[in-house]
């Protein structure tokens, strides 16, 4: 059946370009396939002190897939047919607060999803899945997170809500006013469906958000300009490095068995055995 393998692959899919596996031990790439076609790009396999890690680039190796048009169900899936049990999604994100600063990791414990008519589910019927998303990221890799973090003196901020917009356009300031209003930490526009489908395929979610502006600017300080493209990339790839080294000492302080209970996420959720 498509989504089981006996052995496992991969421990760990993290979706991630080039600059993510080039600390990892390379050994090998994988033209994946799946019912829902094919992934964003090659699946290359890695291994990191002895953890083995799947990586695909989410947006195409040359960006070729804006955050609308990101296959996110073959992406998912592919790693679910390697045997991967545990995704870390490494993302951009514009803070919606002054005291998230760009720089600063997040690792999200809620979302709000504004994205409109994405494929988001892999039970389009006639099986009837309900899965709760009431906790949709894994806490035993959070904590994991934040050790990691700790132990490479990273500024990072526990937990965050990011609301998730359609895109490829920025937001208006009216509409950036309006979600920093609700409380929400940051703003992204990937992170779903991603987050929940892999809940649907019952397998662990880190997000590991990086702020790279303060969206369409700040309340109250017209001096902080509204977020661009250009920044985006800027703030993303000086830090780049920094994150790269931060999924390489999660991936090591995970520990090899789940004590959480997204392997479990759809024992409740089936209206039909
Ligand atoms: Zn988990």
């Amino acid at each position: 059946m498509e989504g089981r393998t006996v052995k496992p692959r991969a421990e760990f899919g993290v979706f991630g370009g080039s600059g993510f596996y080039k600390l990892a031990k390379g050994t090998g790439s994988i033209s994946a396939t799946t019912r829902y076609g094919k992934p964003s790009g090659k699946v290359t396999l890695a291994a990191i002190e002895g953890r083995k890690v799947a990586f695909i680039p989410r947006h195409g190796v040359h960006h070729e897939f804006p955050p609308h048009a990101v296959p996110y169900r073959a992406n998912v899936l592919a790693f679910k047919k390697l045997g991967v049990s545990r995704i870390i999604g490494p993302n951009a994100v514009g803070s919606l607060k002054g005291e998230v600063a760009p720089g600063d990791l997040v690792f999200c414990d809620q979302f709000v999803n504004f994205t409109s008519g994405r494929k988001d589910t892999f039970y389009d019927g006639p099986e009837t899945t309900h899965v709760s998303t009431a906790s949709p990221y894994c806490p035993q890799m959070r904590k994991a997170a934040a050790e990691a973090a700790d132990a490479l003196a990273l500024k990072f901020h526990g937990s965050g809500t990011v609301v998730v917009i359609q895109g490829p356009r920025f937001s208006t300031k009216a509409e950036s006013r309006f979600f920093s209003r609700q409380g929400w930490d940051v703003i992204n526009m990937t992170q779903y469906p991603e987050v929940a489908l892999a809940r649907e395929q019952e397998m662990c979610y880190l997000n590991i958000s990086l702020v790279t502006d303060y969206d369409a600017g700040l309340e109250g300080d017209p001096s902080v300009k509204p977020v661009s493209h250009g920044e985006v990339i800027k703030v993303f790839n000086r830090n780049l490095e920094n994150l790269t080294r931060l999924i390489g000492e999660i991936v090591k302080r995970v520990p090899e068995e789940r004590t959480c209970d997204c392997g479990s996420a759809l024992e409740h959720a089936r209206l039909s055995a």
